[in-house]
């Protein structure tokens, strides 16, 4: 299971609902907004991992966006699928240096569509496809749902592995006990956000039971974090 962050920057709601749908099936996490200059706001604010960007858009474009994103240095490598209508837009693109990875042309198979977001996160995000994550001496295992620790078993409840695994998906940045708690326990749970301690501290008396450096940081006033320096001093 895959938890990349993917934004839908597209005008066009029943569209918008199709792809989002469809998206969250495959389990992405998944924001839309209809405006390319709001769009170019979210995107400041916090990257995802892959965008799916409309051509025409009120606001700014999405070439103009795409530009843009490509001109600036945190957004430079950002994965871009552009949608575009058939005919002379089409053609257009394809002419064009805009920049985009990929794009497709609408009317499109909802399955041609996920196979392409796919590929394109495989190339950009192997880790997040990648059945083992590990770093330093901690490995986990998305399929036999394990997690090694110097080579030892652990045993982590279901909530603490999964907390451990979106989290060792982005080392280094941090998630508010809000963000844990739509990503991991998913957005319809109604769960205090201090349930969230309460596994962090679990799964580090688990991961950490033998008196081991810790790879969770507590940002004081934000939310946690996988250190991006675990196992790098050396
Ligand atoms: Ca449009």
């Amino acid at each position: 299971m895959s938890i990349a962050r993917i934004l839908v920057v597209e005008d066009e709601e029943p569209l918008t609902e199709l792809l989002r749908y469809n998206l969250e099936s495959e389990g992405y996490s998944v924001e839309s907004v209809g405006r390319g200059d709001e769009a170019e706001l979210r995107l400041k604010e916090a990257p995802p991992d892959l965008v799916v960007l409309d051509w025409m858009l009120p606001g700014l474009s999405g070439i103009e966006l795409c530009r843009r994103l490509r001109a600036q240095r945190d957004t430079q490598t950002l994965p871009v699928i552009m949608l575009t209508a058939r005919g002379e837009e089409a053609e257009r693109i394809r002419g064009l240096a805009t920049g985009a990875d990929d794009y497709i042309v609408k009317p499109f198979s909802v399955p041609e569509f996920l196979a392409r977001v796919r590929a394109l996160l495989r190339r950009s995000h192997p880790t997040r496809l990648a059945t083992v994550l590990s770093f330093g001496d901690i490995e986990l295992d998305r399929e036999r749902k394990r997690v090694l620790r110097s080579g030892l078993e652990l045993h982590l409840g279901p909530t603490e592995f999964r907390l451990l695994e979106f989290l060792m998906q982005n080392p280094g940045r941090v998630y508010s006990r809000e963000q844990l708690l739509d990503s991991v326990w998913g957005r319809e749970t109604y769960i205090d956000e201090r349930t969230v301690d309460v596994h962090i501290g679990r799964l580090r008396r688990e991961l950490n039971r033998s008196y081991k450096s810790d790879p969770i940081r507590t940002v004081r006033g934000s939310g946690y974090s996988f250190d991006e320096r675990f196992g790098k001093d050396g």
